[in-house]
């Protein structure tokens, strides 16, 4: 069974093939814990979940690091303004070491909320200091370095190869940037360690051999991967916005460091979209998980909507979209929970399903499976055997769902009884009647092949 994904490096869907037998190394950018994430930040965490959960599908063995942006993301890009940390305590008057823990626990929230399966790892930039100094010094040493007044930099234009990943224009780059330079050397250069202002002291410092500062944003990633799965791994994923800065400035750096660009294969998860434009932090339409929780939505119906896009495509945000997800999820879960339990699977399903996660995560393909699945009646234990073999990746918790209890009057059971009997008769018209009636109390009949269940009407 083969596995095909897209590499952003390649610009290609291509046979996927890990390093090591059997075992995967994941890097996925984590989230910057100054402000509560949205529901596109956690798009692509959803993106991320389906591709480890794909590829333990494959039978690897997924060893998953996930990083936490506590310190260095400035507010612009482009190394200036204000740390993002700094800022969002100035809003509140907590410190950012409290701003750091309250934004992590939250987005841990929304994590499993959304059933993500827990990383191996999660790695916090404020507890890898050493690691980043040190991965500093060997930039400095092999001569990739240089000091401006506020801090030390990474000199691209050493690198012929600079942003290939992006396939950056880096002549027009420069040409277009000459006003906004300062003391950068290229546009595209980037902090590696910033120092703290002279006439003031931050709330997140640290001694380095250059002096008291903070480490840029990139620099985070590159040292922690290492750490934890070396520079030379399978695969490292974030949003398709860090392919033209985070991501290849982290190549740039390692490339220069150990001589790798760092992963084997590039993943982007492309954006949710609110009026054709990115959902932001910054932006009006700042939709978080807990925004549709409020709205009566169950937050896996948030990820049932992600499973109906291909995470290569932007995907529209609409309030009504996600309803009919609400409803499609709902569905799926009374046809699980309708049907016996039974362990024998039918493997051609299988087969099917697999074909379509295997070609770069085909998940709308996947799902038109599922439907296909419990609309054909092949033995209702072995569909529900089969559709729990495939959440394991779709990751929608059909078995934790506990269908709403509620009393069913003996009216309408009996109601119910009536319109089974003229149905068994083929009396159709009474049968219809009988719905009717039925309806008049509150509750609507749904039949399926093993009968038909009573619930009560919506609105
Ligand atoms: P941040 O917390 O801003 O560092 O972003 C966390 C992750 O969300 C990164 O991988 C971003 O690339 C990703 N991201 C940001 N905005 C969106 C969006 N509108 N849709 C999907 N992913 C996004
Ligand atoms: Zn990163």
């Amino acid at each position: 069974m083969e596995l095909h994904l897209y590499d952003s490096w390649e610009r290609r869907v291509r046979r996927f093939e890990s390093i090591t037998a059997g075992r995967v190394g994941l890097y996925c950018c984590g989230p910057t814990v100054y402000d509560y994430a949205h529901i596109g930040n956690l798009r692509t965490y959803i993106f991320e979940d389906l591709l480890r959960r794909t590829l333990s599908f494959n039978h690897y063995q997924v060893q998953h690091v996930v990083n936490i942006t506590d310190v260095g993301h400035l507010v612009s890009d482009a190394d200036d303004g204000e740390d993002k940390m700094e800022k969002g305590s100035r809003r509140s008057g907590k410190s950012a070491w409290e701003i750091a823990a309250f934004y992590s626990a939250a987005f841990m929230a929304d994590f499993r909320a959304l059933n993500l399966l827990e990383p191996a790892t999660w790695c916090r930039a404020t507890e890898y200091l050493p690691e980043q100094i040190t991965f500093i010094q060997k930039l400095e040493e092999k001569g990739y370095t240089y000091r401006t007044q506020d801090g030390i930099y990474f000199d691209t234009s050493r690198q012929s190869d600079y942003g290939w990943l992006a396939r950056l224009d880096r002549t027009a780059l420069q040409a277009g940037a000459r006003v906004a330079l300062g003391e950068k050397r290229s546009i595209t250069d980037f902090a590696l360690w910033k120092f703290s202002p002279a006439d003031s002291r931050r709330q997140m410092e640290w001694n380095s051999p250059w002096g008291r500062g903070f480490p840029g944003w990139h620099i985070e990633c590159s040292a922690m991967s290492a750490a934890h799965l070396g520079t030379w791994f399978d695969i490292h994923c974030g949003g398709e916005d860090h392919i033209a800065v985070h991501h290849s400035n982290e190549i740039a750096q390692t490339e220069a460091c150990h001589g790798t660009r760092l992963a084997n294969f590039w993943m982007h998860g492309y954006f949710l979209q609110t009026g054709s434009e990115k959902m932001s932090k910054s932006g009006g339409d700042f939709l978080r998980l807990q925004t549709l929780i409020d709205q009566g939505i169950d937050p896996l119906a948030y990820r049932y909507l992600c499973l109906m896009a291909h995470y290569r495509s932007q995907l529209e945000f609409s309030w009504d979209g996600l309803q009919a997800a609400a409803t499609g999820l709902q569905r799926l879960r009374e046809a699980y929970h309708r049907w016996p339990d039974g362990e024998q699977i039918d493997h051609t399903w299988l087969t099917r399903f697999r074909d379509e996660i295997n070609n770069d995560l085909n998940l709308p393909r996947a799902l038109a499976i599922v439907w296909e699945l419990v609309r054909s009646e092949t033995g209702t234990a072995i569909c529900k055997a089969t559709l729990r073999e495939m959440d394991q990746v779709l990751g929608l918790d059909l078995d934790g769902w506990i269908p709403a209890s509620y009393e069913i009057p003996e009216v309408v059971e009996a109601l119910a009884r009536q319109r089974q009997a003229a149905r068994e008769m083929r009396q159709w018209q009474e049968a219809d009647r009988l719905r009717l009636e039925i309806k008049a109390h509150g509750f609507m009949v749904e039949d399926n092949a093993s009968g038909s269940t009573l619930k009560p009407c919506e609105n």
